[in-house]
């Protein structure tokens, strides 16, 4: 079977050292075997994504010499099919309606306001006829997935991870996450899930950042039917005090490296002295 691999960026900025990574692993690793190498622009966060940030993404991967297959699969034009799949975790009674703000999460944590916490499963609790009557009075609330019921229905869930072999997938430890909003009405789980079943991808490679919630996506594709690919995930370039390359860190920007005289050759060699090398072409 062909490998097909996917670069899926999220245009909230300009593409970092830590994108030109992974775009340049899942080019090489689809070239090298002669499979595809396909471009997803995951805009479904309408708040935050830009388009002349979807433009520089473009341009900044055909600088680095990437080339892919097709047209990119902008998300944002497919919101009807994530809404299609929301409804069959729905259909399978796997999702119930939540009306905590942030700042109420974090209180029954006992967490500081802004720190990311699993949710404590406040809603999951609440009365049916109560979560009825509270959508029919238009407050807002977001879909979450009853995540222990989903994998008690989902069974023994496996990947294959490149470098570690064959890994068992357990969902629990990210809670019930959210799946759709008001606001953005499909998740990043969600959407990546389906996408990466819709555009065919077999071998998903990607940061490390992402690697804790691949058993998310692992139990999306088991109730939803879609196959699971294996996974590739890549060490993060850090800056110089060890913190994890962001958009915010503009230094790192692709864009200001090219400003500066730096080539593609050079970028894969800083890419390469700090994460190890890139399979070449
Ligand atoms: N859109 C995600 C990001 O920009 C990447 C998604 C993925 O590769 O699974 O971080």
């Amino acid at each position: 079977m062909s490998i097909v691999t996917r670069f899926a960026p999220s245009p909230t900025g300009y593409l970092h050292l830590g994108h030109a990574a992974s775009a340049l692993i899942g080019f090489a690793r689809a070239s090298n075997a002669k499979g595809r190498f396909l471009l997803r622009i995951e805009d479904i966060d309408a708040s935050r994504c830009r388009p002349e940030y979807t433009k520089a993404i473009i341009e900044d991967l055909t600088w680095l010499g990437i080339t892919w297959r097709d047209q990119p699969h902008i998300q944002s034009c497919h919101m009807a099919d994530y809404r299609t799949a929301i409804d069959r975790l729905d259909a399978m009674d796997l999702l119930y309606p939540c009306f905590c703000s942030r700042a109420e999460i974090a209180a029954a944590m006992g967490a500081p306001h802004g720190t990311e916490t699993i949710y404590p499963g406040t809603c999951r609790r609440l009365d049916p006829a109560i979560a009825a009557d509270r959508i029919a009075h238009g407050d807002a609330y977001a879909l979450r997935l009853r995540t222990a019921a989903a994998a008690a229905r989902a069974g023994t869930l496996r990947y294959h991870e490149d470098g570690d072999g064959w890994l068992t997938a357990n969902p629990n430890p990210l809670g019930d996450i959210v799946l759709a909003r008001k606001d953005v009405p499909a998740s990043y789980h969600l959407c990546v899930t389906h996408d990466d079943a819709l555009q065919g991808v077999t071998l998903v490679t990607r940061g490390a950042d992402l690697r804790e919630a691949t058993p998310i996506h692992v139990l999306l594709q088991r109730l939803l039917g879609w196959p699971t690919p294996a996974y590739a995930h890549h060490p993060l370039l850090t800056d110089a005090t060890g913190r994890r390359l962001a958009k915010r860190d503009h230094a790192a920007t692709i864009r200001d490296l090219r400003t500066a005289g730096t080539t593609p050759a050079d970028i894969r060699k800083i890419i390469s002295c700090r994460i190890g090398p890139i399979p070449s072409l």
